[in-house]
């Protein structure tokens, strides 16, 4: 990456590094990481907490312990970034390292009309570039990580918070456990900044729908502001500010097929990634309109607009032969099943016995929830009663995963400005702190910018 390095003055080099612990290895905590230590080298002593079991967050990949071949995308399964925008260069150094490379420009949308008729889709639009992972996607996060001097803590929540004033800074001391709600929390010691990069750890609504407690950050910073010398506005501002943002959910049902599993059901063309919006009110409402008709037969101006299960449907087909299958449910739907959130999901495995974990533990809602999906894309790739019976049976899965906050809703966000309390040493970066919220460009973005500020304000120190 070619991040420039700031000048640090000689006051601070015979000081020691400074502590810096980032909550959350997704796009976000993984570019700041590998930003922050271009920028301050050595002055900056990283350690990286996910509670998921590598890098990634809404980038990651599903796998299997038990079958090497499976490897799902399950929440991104794509994305573009704008040339001008500061992640780009990082996005092509990622193409040339081999951990990202670039979608074809042309996909294929079968988007249902009134008259029902395939729809031309250029993407990504002029001006952007389109990436996928390569092999899965969570091989960005492991790039963007690669060669950091970091410590990196995966499987392990940070479960607790505490800071205090110490000669008028805040430090802050985490706790965290492993795998299961059970393990016994490790402490990790002291930090001069935190950097939480996940919505839900500082949203008090949030945390304790799905962990059944209260959220770290909140907790620490009641505690603190309860000792003299009592609060920072910045942050109960800031702290207030993540109370408002709304995020909505995504179901997505996944699924991996041989070629031979996909034969029946998958559509004869040659492909590497197809995307179908099954109804096309969806495909307007992402895109914003402007359709071809594959056909030739001019812009597409008429769209069903009925009710829906299913807003997405994108299918690849890996080297090895293998076709993956990652449906996305509408809003409506999601939010219809709020606390089921899929027996393989990082919530439900570290939060049972709360809300997420006790009704995620019940197969016969998930199960149902599954057929519902499946039962609907069926229906709109035309499917006959054969193609559809392969189809419900594929060689990995179905799975499911609710993503309880998978796009930030942009109105609710924070600026850049409002998420940055250094003073407190209180520092947030993330999609839900960006100008392009539910985005992995967003949440790159913003972490470079959090990480550029922060090394200037050590600098001025
Ligand atoms: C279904 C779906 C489809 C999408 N499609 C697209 C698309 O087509 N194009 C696009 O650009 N974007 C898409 N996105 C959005 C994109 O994935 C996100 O905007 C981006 O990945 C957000 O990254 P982040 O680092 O800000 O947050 P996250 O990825 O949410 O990272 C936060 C991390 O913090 C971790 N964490 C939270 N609490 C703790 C704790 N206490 N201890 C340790 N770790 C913790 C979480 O496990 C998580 O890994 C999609 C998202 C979903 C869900």
């Amino acid at each position: 990456m070619s991040a420039p390095s700031l000048a640090v003055p000689a006051s601070r080099k015979a000081s020691a590094p400074m502590r810096i612990a980032v909550v959350g290895a997704g796009v976000a905590g993984a570019t700041f990481a590998r930003q922050i230590k271009s920028l301050m080298g050595d002055h900056a002593q990283l350690s990286l907490f996910e509670m998921g079991r590598g890098p990634g967050g809404r980038a990651a990949t599903r796998r299997d312990r038990n079958d090497t071949r499976m490897s799902i995308d399950h929440g991104a399964p794509v994305f573009d970034v704008n040339k001008s925008s500061k992640f780009y260069d990082v996005a092509e150094a990622l193409v040339d390292e081999g951990y990202l490379q670039k979608a074809s420009p042309w996909w294929r949308y079968h988007a249902r009309t009134t008259d029902d008729v395939d729809v031309k889709l250029a993407f990504p639009s002029d001006g952007y570039e389109a990436y996928l992972g390569k092999p899965s996607m969570n091989a960005m996060c492991k790039g963007l990580l690669a060669g950091v001097d970091i410590t990196t803590h995966f499987g392990t929540k940070v479960s607790k918070l505490s800071c205090a004033n110490v000669n008028s800074t805040v430090k802050w001391n985490l706790k965290g456990a492993g795998a299961t709600p059970a393990d016994e929390p490790v402490d990790f010691g002291d930090f001069d900044y935190l950097v939480v990069t996940s919505l839900g750890f500082a949203h008090a609504t949030r945390w304790r729908d799905i962990f059944g407690e209260e959220a770290p950050v909140v907790e620490a910073w009641r505690e603190l502001s309860e000792k003299p010398p009592g609060t920072s506005e910045k942050v109960d501002s800031l702290l207030a500010s993540v109370e408002r943002v709304d995020a909505i959910p995504v179901i997505s049902i996944f699924a991996q097929y041989s070629a031979d599993a996909a034969a029946s059901w998958l559509p004869k063309a040659e492909f590497e990634t197809l995307r179908f919006a099954p109804h096309g009110g969806a495909l307007n409402k992402i895109f914003g309109g402007g359709y071809q008709r594959a056909d030739g037969g001019g812009e597409v101006t008429s769209w069903t607009n009925e009710p829906r299960i299913v807003d997405g449907i994108v299918v690849r087909r890996r080297e090895n032969g293998d076709v993956t299958l990652a449906c996305h449910a509408s809003e409506e739907y999601s939010r219809s099943s709020f606390g089921v959130y899929g027996t393989g999901s990082t919530a439900s495995r570290l939060g049972a016995g709360t809300k997420a974990g006790a009704k995620s533990n019940d197969p016969r809602t998930e199960q149902e929830i599954v057929r519902q999906v499946l039962d609907d894309v069926a229906k709109a790739l035309h499917l006959d009663d054969q193609a559809k019976s392969d189809f419900v049976k594929p060689t990995n899965g179905p799975f499911m995963q609710r993503w309880g906050s998978a796009f930030p809703v942009a109105s609710t966000c924070i600026s850049a400005e409002g998420a940055f309390a250094p003073e407190s040493g209180l520092i947030l970066a993330g999609d839900f702190t960006s100008m392009r919220p539910g985005t992995i460009e967003g949440a790159a973005e913003s972490a470079i910018d959090a990480a550029t500020k922060l090394a200037s304000h050590v600098i001025s120190l």
